[in-house]
């Protein structure tokens, strides 16, 4: 990679911790290595992680489609980082189908797409933040990561587990904490500006969405909340507000399914959740086109959000069974 001119680093639409820390990551930890790269996104990411070393230069197609378009196009070395599909990548796809850069993949989803020439996947992982560490810890460089680096891989790993608390997480990960740690990051202050950030409008969103738009359905151990554009902007919604609220859903006693939908722009995006055996990327790949993870998975669909509100509802008697096991 050295004698690469022109590195390009990717990630997923709608781009959240993991994809933006491994991004930033990389990008910090090669420049300290004196390796020029740029950091390319599909669109905006959440303003609670626009404080990462190095934010303010990544390019946005959403704002600089010529821009993004060629950067794509006429690299050398091209990262995809915590997806695993070009269509993940939006309104880039056309110009990462087009690169003949040499294209690397480091991903934690599941079924990978083979469209590049090297595959870094493991499902296993908690995050791709977590595999780039592990990526420089192999590169023999583990102990050089400095804590702007630290502080991406950490925000990655972190956002990705629930604050370490999914399944996902192992004693490996805990280790690639301390060892972050080690570096003098403040792990306290990166918690503290991901969560602590709120805006009045987003918590009466949530408050809203809660006690107003939150659908139980005790007998098919199924929540559902929904939410149109219309009632996104009466609260100012923005980028990020909504994050965790299908974890909230999730988190009621007896559910072991809970979705979250909304409209977009031009879109009914998805967000599953469960507990347990019942497989909500394969339910969101078989239904809308989705996937992602075993448990946390998330899909898009064209038609309007009532269509998909019923969708799911109708499905739910169908997996009813798979269910009804008992809460941890
Ligand atoms: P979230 O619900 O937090 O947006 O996403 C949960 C997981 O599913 C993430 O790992 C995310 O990358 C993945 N995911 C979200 N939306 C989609 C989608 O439309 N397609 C696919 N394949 N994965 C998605
Ligand atoms: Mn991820």
């Amino acid at each position: 990679m050295e004698g690469a001119k022109r590195i390009v680093l990717t990630g997923h639409r709608g781009p959240d911790g993991d994809a933006v820390g491994a991004c930033l990551a990389l990008w910090n930890h090669l420049q300290e290595n004196n390796i020029e790269s740029t950091v390319v996104l599909p669109d905006p990411y959440p303003e609670f992680i626009h404080w990462m070393n190095g934010h303010e230069k990544i390019v946005l197609h959403s704002d600089k489609p010529n821009l993004a378009d060629e950067l794509v196009t006429q690299a050398e070395v091209l990262f995809v980082l915590d997806y695993n599909d070009s269509s993940r990548v939006g309104d880039l796809q056309d110009a990462l189908l087009k690169t003949e850069a040499f294209t690397v993949m480091i991903d934690h989803h599941q079924k990978p797409s083979d469209f590049v020439d090297m595959m870094f996947s493991d499902s296993s992982s908690c995050s791709t933040c977590e595999m780039v560490y592990r990526l420089i810890e192999k590169w023999g460089e583990a102990s050089v990561i400095s804590q702007s680096t630290a502080e991406c891989i950490y925000c990655g790993i972190m956002t990705d587990t629930g604050s370490f608390r999914f399944p996902s997480v192992t004693p490996k990960t805990h280790l690639i904490a301390a060892a972050l740690c080690e570096t003098g990051m403040d792990h306290s202050a990166v918690h503290a500006r991901v969560y602590d950030n709120n805006r009045e409008g987003k918590l009466k969103l949530v408050g809203y969405a809660l006690s107003e738009k939150l659908c139980v359905f005790p007998e098919f151990h199924a929540a559902i909340i929904s939410l149109t554009a219309e009632e996104l902007e009466r609260f100012g919604y923005k980028k990020g507000d909504t994050e965790g609220l299908v974890n909230t859903a999730l988190s009621i006693e007896g559910i072991n399914f809970a979705a979250f939908i909304h409209e977009s722009s031009d879109r009914v995006k998805m967000s599953f959740r469960s507990v347990g055996e019942f497989s909500v990327s394969e339910f969101s790949a078989k239904y809308f086109g989705g996937g992602g993870h075993h448990n946390a998975a998330g899909g898009a669909s064209h038609d309007s959000l009532d269509d998909v509100f019923k969708k799911i509802v109708s499905l739910l008697p169908e997996y009813a069974k798979d269910l009804d096991y008992p809460a941890p």
